[in-house]
C-alpha cells in the first residue's frame, strides 16, 4: 500500500464542511473526489483568469491527454526522482478462460493483477511533461524560443491523503517556456511577481518560498538539497486549513534537463532550457473559498470581479 497521510484535525473538518456543502463529493479513495458545481465554477473562473494573465505573450495552446507514452517516463528520469508517486496503466491480454478466471477474483475483489499487463502508457504527473518531446520533433527552436499552455490538463500523483488540499488527481494549468539559459531564467523572475501579484488580487494571504520536491529515498535527499541550494523551484502558499499553508503554485527551472534529453535545441544549436508556472487548480479554489467562505455569492465584490464571477 502506498503511504497513507493522515491529514490533521483542521484538514479533516474542512474537508467535512466541503462535503456538507456539496463542493466535493466523495469516492471512497482518498484524493479522488467529485468536484461540485460552484467548485468548478470557482476552477474554472481562476483557469480563465490565467488564460487573461498570460495573453500578453500570447502562449500557443497545447493540450495532452491525462496519458503519456511510457517511454517518456522511462526517459525523463521520474522513475529515478518520483517513483512512488507514479501511476502506470495496465490493461487485459488474454484469452477466454484468463477472462473468467479473472473476473472470479474481480468479483470477489481479491487480486486479480496477475491477469493484468503493462501497456504503453502511464498517468500523466505534470502537465508540462509531454511539451517538451513534442516541440522538439519539430526541430530547431524559432529564434525568440517558445511559450506554451498546457490547458488545465490533469495530472495523477499517488499520494493517497485525507488532506483534501493532497488529491491524487487534479488539474494543473502551466505557462512553459522554452528557450536559451538566460531568457527563462528571466522569464521565471517576471513570472514570479506577476504570479504573486494574480493570486493577491484575489484576496490570499500569499507567502513565496524557495522549496523542493519530495525526492524518492536517501539519494532522494541529496537532490532535494541541490534543487533548494540551486533555487530550481519556488511556490507560493496560501492558508488552506491547518497552521501550514499549502503550495498552490510553484515555477520549475529544468536547466538543459529536457533539452538534453529530448535533444530539443535553440536557434542557435545548444540544448534548450526549460522553465515552467504551474498552477494547482483544485488549491486554488480551496485556497479562495477558505479565505472568503463557502459561499461564493458572498465573497468580495472586487474578487468576484476579478475572476469575473457574477453572484
Ligand atoms: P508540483 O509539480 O509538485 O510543483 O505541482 C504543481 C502544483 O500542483 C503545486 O504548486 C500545487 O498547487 C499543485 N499540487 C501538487 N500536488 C498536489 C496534490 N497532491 N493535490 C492537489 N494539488 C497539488
Ligand atoms: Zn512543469
Amino acid at each position: 500500500m502506498p503511504e497513507f497521510r493522515a491529514g490533521s484535525t483542521a484538514q479533516v473538518s474542512y474537508l467535512d464542511e466541503l462535503v456538507e456543502a456539496g463542493l466535493l463529493t466523495r469516492t471512497g479513495v482518498h484524493g479522488v473526489y467529485a468536484r461540485g458545481q460552484a467548485f468548478e465554477r470557482i476552477r474554472l473562473a481562476f483557469d480563465a483568469l490565467v488564460t487573461r494573465a498570460a495573453a500578453p505573450e500570447a502562449p500557443e495552446p497545447l493540450y495532452f491527454p491525462p496519458l503519456l507514452p511510457r517511454e517518456q517516463l522511462e526517459t525523463s528520469g521520474y522513475l529515478g526522482s518520483f517513483p512512488h508517486l507514479a501511476g502506470t496503466v495496465f490493461a487485459f491480454e488474454g484469452d477466454e478462460d484468463d477472462a473468467a478466471a479473472q473476473l472470479e477474483l474481480a468479483s470477489r475483489h481479491e487480486d486479480w493483477s496477475g491477469f493484468q499487463q503493462m501497456s504503453d502508457m502511464v498517468l500523466l504527473p505534470a502537465a508540462c511533461y509531454p511539451l517538451y518531446p513534442a516541440v522538439a520533433q519539430r526541430g530547431p527552436l524559432p529564434e525568440a524560443g517558445l511559450t506554451l499552455d498546457t490547458g488545465d490538463s490533469y495530472v495523477f500523483r499517488r499520494e493517497p491523503s485525507s488532506d483534501p488540499a493532497r488529491m491524487q488527481i487534479f488539474h494543473m494549468r502551466e505557462i512553459v517556456r522554452v528557450a536559451d539559459r538566460d531568457t527563462v531564467i528571466e522569464w521565471r523572475r517576471e513570472w514570479r511577481s506577476r504570479a504573486e501579484a494574480l493570486l493577491r488580487s484575489l484576496g490570499l494571504e500569499l507567502e513565496l518560498d524557495v522549496a523542493h520536491d519530495p525526492f524518492f529515498g536517501r539519494t532522494g535527499r541529496l537532490l532535494a538539497a541541490q534543487q533548494r541550494d540551486q533555487e530550481l523551484k519556488w511556490e507560493l502558499l496560501a492558508p488552506v486549513a491547518g497552521e501550514k499553508p499549502t503550495a498552490i503554485a510553484s515555477s520549475n527551472y529544468h536547466q538543459d534537463h529536457f533539452g538534453l534529453t529530448y535533444e530539443l535545441q535553440t536557434a542557435g544549436g545548444e540544448p534548450a532550457h526549460t522553465g515552467c508556472m504551474a498552477f494547482g487548480e483544485e488549491r486554488v479554489t480551496l485556497a479562495l473559498l477558505s479565505a472568503h467562505g463557502l459561499e461564493v455569492s458572498s465573497w468580495p465584490e472586487q474578487v468576484l470581479e476579478k475572476l469575473e464571477l457574477e453572484h
